[in-house]
């Protein structure tokens, strides 16, 4: 049976950075494959080698037997194949028609002019292949997120007309906005799908991939390293192919916490109190120690990490390093006291893009690059290149422009920039690894570790019971705006997710 698309040795570079390193794979007639890699596995590349964005510097595309050049996505169209982008990309001022048949009106358009009835027609067309309900005449921006995608959906769809041939339907990454039912929905599709095309469905989300896939091919550093049947594929297997080294057990690193029990207190928290938001908080945290902090929304532990960092004041109470009291008038006034910050919103508060990344790194604390008054631009590479190595940052150099970086990268950009202060004595980190793929996970858990063994005390607002757990020395409950109660979580008998869930409800 011929593949009605295949891929051999594809190899695509950027200036130092091999995206693709001889990736070979093959979508065979009426097949779900799955592609599954971490952030920066090489995904996205790949899919723009195949739908003509990109074109690689080896290795060659078969479509159904034949080999093909894509010199732009309209060659990529006219073969079949049609794309659902990561970033939802419709005009949300115009119908759902329109979206469909943009940038290929042509059928429909006469002198300029829409032909309407056609217009709509040839969408009707393209939103019963997947059995939508939603109108053509319907304008975008009345639509929820999952009908959009559908749309997104009935739009590559469309590529069928031109090319005369079952079309390979690509998604990158379709999930990321959806959830709970929406999510059905859209497995639902994808399964329906498969009478009339082929799918690959891209993520870094093993337990979708599988569920949706027919066939998984584990894509790492620009590789295909592993394949398999998606009903008898071995879960442990694909993650240790995914991430490179041991998963679950090892995870969280858990036999690298170093009892605290004899450090000296290094900071203090003394009946804070911001009116509304939280009251009388005490706690201390010791060189070394990791206290983790879990909460519902509402119980007032985000309100007690900003205050803690300078974001908001403090009503009434203290804060006390090594013994002495400190007043914060803003985050940069607590990075300059030793604290250092990983905030929860870092694509917000995160990269300057346009910036090198070496400049991203600086942003904080450009003084650690300063030699006198002036920038010492050798050491600040010396610098930032310490933290790309640290953080295991894929990147072509220092000076690369952070924009270029894959999301995961971007982030680990963030992570330095905050943790780049000469005397960091502690460390905030709230929710450090939201957003981050498993080995990028493990990589801040290893820091963390590094970290507490070097004296750094920890306060840890996590995305999830089991990282707070799994990470702290100490959890303080927090309810209503209290800490309701206190769990030692020592490494080898650490407490039970639903021990901390009773006092949190
Ligand atoms: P994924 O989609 O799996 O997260 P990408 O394909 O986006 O990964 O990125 C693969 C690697 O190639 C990353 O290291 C990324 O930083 C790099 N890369 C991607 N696009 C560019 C570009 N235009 N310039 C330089 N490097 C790039
Ligand atoms: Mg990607």
């Amino acid at each position: 049976m011929t593949a009605v698309l295949e891929v051999k040795d594809l190899t695509k570079r950027f200036r130092g950075v091999v995206a693709l390193d001889g990736v070979s794979f093959e979508v065979r007639p009426h097949e779900v494959v799955g592609l599954i890699g971490e952030n920066g596995a090489g995904k996205s590349t790949l899919l723009k080698v195949l739908t003509g964005i990109y074109q690689p510097d080896a290795g060659v595309v078969l479509r159904n037997g034949e080999p093909v050049t894509f010199r732009n996505s309209s060659d990529a169209a006219r073969a079949g194949i049609g794309m659902v982008h990561q970033e939802q990309s419709l005009v949300t001022s115009v119908s759902v028609a329109e979206n469909i048949l943009l940038g290929a009106e042509g059928d429909a358009v006469r002198f300029g002019f829409y032909n309407w009835p056609k217009l709509n027609a040839v969408a009707q067309r393209q939103l019963d292949k997947i059995a939508s309900a939603i109108s053509p005449t319907t304008i975008v921006e009345k639509l929820s997120f999952a009908e959009r995608q559908l749309v997104e959906l009935a739009k590559a769809m469309y590529v069928e007309e031109g090319a005369q041939v079952e079309p390979v339907i690509i998604l990158d990454e379709p999930t990321s906005v959806l959830e709970g039912a929406e999510l059905e929905t859209l497995f639902a599709q994808i399964d329906r799908l498969r009478q009339i095309a082929s799918v690959i469905f891209v993520s870094h989300r093993l337990e979708e991939v599988l569920r949706v896939s027919d066939r998984v091919y584990v894509l790492k550093d620009g590789r295909s390293v592993g394949e398999t049947d998606a009903a008898s594929a071995d879960i442990d297997l694909l993650h240790r192919l995914m991430v490179g080294r041991e998963s679950s057990a090892q995870f969280y690193h858990e036999d690298e916490q170093l009892p605290v029990d004899e450090a000296p207190v290094k900071l203090q928290v003394k009946n804070l109190t911001r009116a509304g938001q939280f009251e009388d908080v005490s706690f201390d945290v010791r060189a070394g120690e990791v206290v983790g902090i879990a909460g519902v929304i509402g119980s007032g532990r985000e309100e007690l990490s900003r205050v803690l960092f300078g974001a908001e004041p403090s009503t009434s109470g203290s804060i006390v390093v090594d013994g002495k009291p400190v007043k914060f008038a803003s985050p940069v006034d607590a990075v300059s006291s030793g604290f250092g910050y990983i905030p929860a919103e870092r694509r917000i508060e995160g990269i300057a893009d346009g910036l090198s990344v070496a400049e991203n790194i600086f942003l904080v604390a450009p003084q650690t690059a300063a030699w006198g008054p002036f920038r010492n631009p050798k050491k600040a590479l010396e610098i930032a290149g310490a933290w790309i190595k640290r953080l295991r940052i894929r990147t072509p150099d220092e000076r690369t422009n952070v924009g270029n970086l894959s999301g995961g990268n971007q982030q680990k950009v963030v992570l330095a920039k905050w943790l780049n202060s000469p005397e960091l004595e502690v460390l905030i980190l709230d929710h450090p690894t939201r957003g981050l793929d498993v080995g990028a996970k493990e990589d801040v858990y290893i820091f963390v570790r590094e970290q507490c063994a070097k004296g750094m005390a920890v306060v840890l607002l996590a995305d999830s019971l089991e990282e707070t757990i799994a990470l702290s020395h100490t959890i303080l409950v927090m309810r209503d705006g209290r800490i309701e109660r206190r769990f030692d979580a020592p490494a080898g008998s650490k407490p039970k997710p639903v021990d901390l869930v009773e006092r949190m409800v």
